[in-house]
């Protein structure tokens, strides 16, 4: 069996509707389908941030709902969980929905938006010993449009179609993905996640492709992609070889395509267009680390010593890994060229300490309680989860290195600086991230 992927350029409005018609890869929707739209809202702030290679452009999602109507679909929901610091927190999702222009979807073509935090889950069996909570207006459409972006992924290599849907998850079924489990990992959920939802259509949009994602902190590049098909595996096969990567090189893809009795090398694939080579381009997807893996390379470069900050691994979840960014631009700018006293930074949920540390920093509720009857270190914790921001503080002080309180105190308007390096680039263009109305 061969799988239909259209491969094709972004040459303004039509654009999308051109690649999805190029191989039908609507051809199974009704238009009695309800319709489930799952763009990649990954994280928001109010304050201005670069959105280019982050998130799902408008102009994409509001040309699949021009099209869908077109198709005589009306039953159309639009539904993201953005995940931020604060519990409970309303108004960055409703904050997004509106800049994003959704609200005016709404208004225009009757669309249902949905922060699924306030819809309900359900309960659905990842594999036999296994159960995540599922978006239930997901679960129940008849017709999933996945538009995720052209990104690579600091922990997965890329984040396309299969790492998308993970934002349907409640909170503590996206903790569990990051699953200290070798055999169960990360990779292993994402690789069966997709197979629970309905099917439909994977759009993946790379106006902008993104290396070092899936963050404001990545380097966005304009690309001006469309990749679509019926099957989500198969773009997202095609997704990674655009940004330079072998998809059997990637655990999950190599999963899924076993899951499917495919081989994951496009053996299989049939793609409308171009050819990949005409696009395809390497996508760094992570920040190097010393070969050791104890520290950012940027780091050691800069002769930052007595300090271990070993590298994130499959394990940490969202909430910390925001923390952690934060942690390393602090340490950064706290180094005055003297050696620190031995300190060590743990991280995720299975990171064992050096024995060789005067300190050992357990950021995160996970590693205070792996270590909690370790005698062995002088541990300081920073309790909680997400892990309280001013306590991180209090415990890089106490190890004696000096961050600025002020960067965690004002986390909300950091990824505002990183504007700075998209001033007097006409390509970056924010006017793709809105709906006029
Ligand atoms: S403490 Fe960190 S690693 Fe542990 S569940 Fe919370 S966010 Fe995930």
């Amino acid at each position: 069996m061969k799988y239909d992927v259209a491969l094709t350029l972004y040459e303004g409005k039509g654009s999308v509707a051109k690649n999805i018609e190029s191989i039908n890869a609507l051809k199974n929707l009704k238009p009695s389908d309800k319709v489930f739209i799952k763009p990649n809202i990954v994280f928001w702030a109010t304050v201005p941030f670069p959105k280019w290679g982050v998130i799902t452009t408008s102009s994409v999602l509001c040309e699949v709902v021009e099209l869908l109507k077109d198709y005589g679909v009306s039953n159309i929901t639009i539904g993201e969980g953005i995940v931020t610091l604060k519990p409970n927190d309303k108004e960055t999702a409703a904050h997004a929905f509106e800049y994003l222009g959704y609200n005016t979807l709404a208004k225009r073509y009757g669309t249902k938006i949905i922060n699924v935090f306030d819809s309900s889950f359900e309960k659905v069996k990842l594999d036999d010993d296994i159960e995540i909570n599922v978006s239930s207006d997901a679960l129940h459409s008849d017709y999933l449009i996945n538009i995720p972006v052209l990104k690579t992924h600091a922990q997965t290599v890329v984040s396309l179609g299969l790492k998308n849907l993970k934002g349907l998850l409640n909170i503590p079924s996206r903790k569990k993905f990051h699953n200290p489990d070798e055999t169960k990992n990360l990779h292993y959920m994402i690789s069966r996640l997709y197979k629970l939802l309905p099917k439909g259509t994977t759009i993946i949009d790379g106006m902008y492709t993104l290396e070092r994602g899936p963050g404001f902190d990545g380097k966005p590049h304009r690309s001006n992609i469309i990749i679509s098909s019926e099957n989500t595996l198969s773009a997202d096969m095609v997704g990674a070889k655009v940004l330079g990567h072998q998809p059997d090189s990637i655990p999950y893809l190599a999963y899924a395509a076993a899951e499917e009795h495919r081989d994951a090398d496009l053996s299989d694939i049939n793609i409308t267009g171009m050819p990949i080579t005409d696009v395809a381009h390497y996508h760094e997807y992570t920040f190097p680390y010393t070969d050791d893996g104890t520290l950012p390379e940027k780091l050691h470069a800069m002769g930052i010593q007595g300090l271990s900050y070993p590298k994130y691994d499959l394990t940490m979840c969202t909430y910390c890994a925001a923390l952690n960014g934060a942690v390393l631009t602090a340490i950064t700018l706290a180094w005055q060229g003297k050696p620190w006293d031995e300190v060590e930074v743990l991280t995720g949920k299975k990171m064992q300490p050096s024995g060789n540390k005067k300190h050992t920093i357990l950021l995160g509720q996970c590693m205070v309680n792996l270590h909690k009857h370790n005698t062995t270190i002088n541990a300081i914790p920073v309790k909680g989860c997400p892990p309280d921001p001013m306590e991180t503080v209090t415990a890089l002080h106490k190890a004696g290195i000096e961050v600025n309180p002020l960067i965690f105190e004002h986390l909300d308007s950091a990824p505002s600086y990183f504007m700075e390096r998209y001033k007097n680039k006409p390509e970056f263009d924010e006017d793709f991230f809105t709906i006029k109305g």
